[in-house]
């Protein structure tokens, strides 16, 4: 089947469609069409993707002496009401490598779900012989951290160089 949309209107629909914000009749016309129409199918799942990469880019590892380093891109908050902590909890899980540090440098606010997520995320790498250590906490998670006792287990550095020098004692 020939498509018979042109590019510029086959993105803008396509942009819409996957922030949701196509009325009920043009999402049931356009998924009508989509399904025949190689153009707009390739086009749909390339832009489903990008999208993807883009939800989840707050957060990206990196490796420093053989840790693996959490950090966040944006100014994020850990708290019950963020979609943050699924995704602390997914990258975490998802890393072969079993230690880890979270820079918790962007982080503003962490609530009692938000310290949860991190003890969740230090028993999975404690489990698999590895451990959570977090840089760069602002004051107030800092003595949070402290005073919930959280930081005996997972402790807190002031910089990322005196967190890796932890692993090797
Ligand atoms: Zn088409």
């Amino acid at each position: 089947m020939n498509c018979n949309l042109e590019p510029i209107k086959r993105e803008q629909i396509i942009a819409k469609y996957l922030s949701r914000s196509l009325s009920a009749d043009a999402v049931e016309e356009f998924e009508g069409h989509y399904l025949g129409c190689d153009e707009c199918f390739d086009e749909l799942r390339v832009s489903e993707s990008l999208a993807a990469d883009l939800r989840s880019s707050n957060m990206a590892w990196k490796t420093n002496s053989g840790v693996s380093v959490l950090q966040f891109r944006a100014a994020a908050e850990l708290t019950h009401a963020a979609n943050t902590l699924d995704e602390l909890r997914r990258e975490v899980l998802e890393q072969a490598d079993s230690r880890v540090i979270i820079d918790l440098g962007r982080v503003t606010k962490i609530d009692s779900a938000g310290l949860g997520q991190l003890m969740s995320c230090y028993s999975h790498l404690v489990r698999n012989q590895g451990s959570l250590k977090v840089v760069n906490p602002t004051p107030e998670i800092r003595k949070l951290l402290d005073m919930t006792g959280i930081s005996t287990l997972i402790p807190a550095f002031s910089n990322e160089s005196d967190a890796i020098k932890s692993f090797s004692n």
